[in-house]
């Protein structure tokens, strides 16, 4: 049974966000526990050749973490979780965004007018 062995080291553990090191299983890593206000503590695994940053996005609720866990920064006037779209809605009138989107669409029209199989 030739591969047996190859399911294990198969299964990803994480590939970073660049996607690099998706067989680096045997590089070394450091793990850097950062802190943010809600008393979240986040641990993340670094290359061990690589900067730690300063701070990271908590996952859990999206506020910035430092690591220092006695003074954590503090939370951003903007509240985390917010969508892209609620950020464009909350900047631009809505008529405003009501042009956008018919100038969205009119230029979606005449791609598909001119027959160019942009989808
Ligand atoms: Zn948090």
């Amino acid at each position: 049974m030739a591969g047996a062995g190859n399911a294990i080291r198969g299964s990803r553990v994480g590939a970073g966000p660049m996607g690099e090191a998706e067989r680096g299983e045997a590089a070394p890593r450091q793990t850097v526990a950062y802190f943010c206000s809600n008393e979240h503590r986040v641990v993340v695994a670094f290359a061990i050749e690589a900067q730690a940053p300063d701070s990271w996005d908590c996952p859990k609720c999206g506020l910035p973490a430092s690591l220092d866990s006695d003074n954590p920064p503090p939370a951003p006037k903007t509240e985390p979780y917010k969508t892209h779209l609620a950020y464009v809605k909350e900047r631009r009138s809505d008529k405003e965004a009501a042009d956008i989107l018919d100038e969205a669409l009119a230029l979606l029209r005449s791609r598909r007018k001119s027959g160019d199989l942009i989808f």
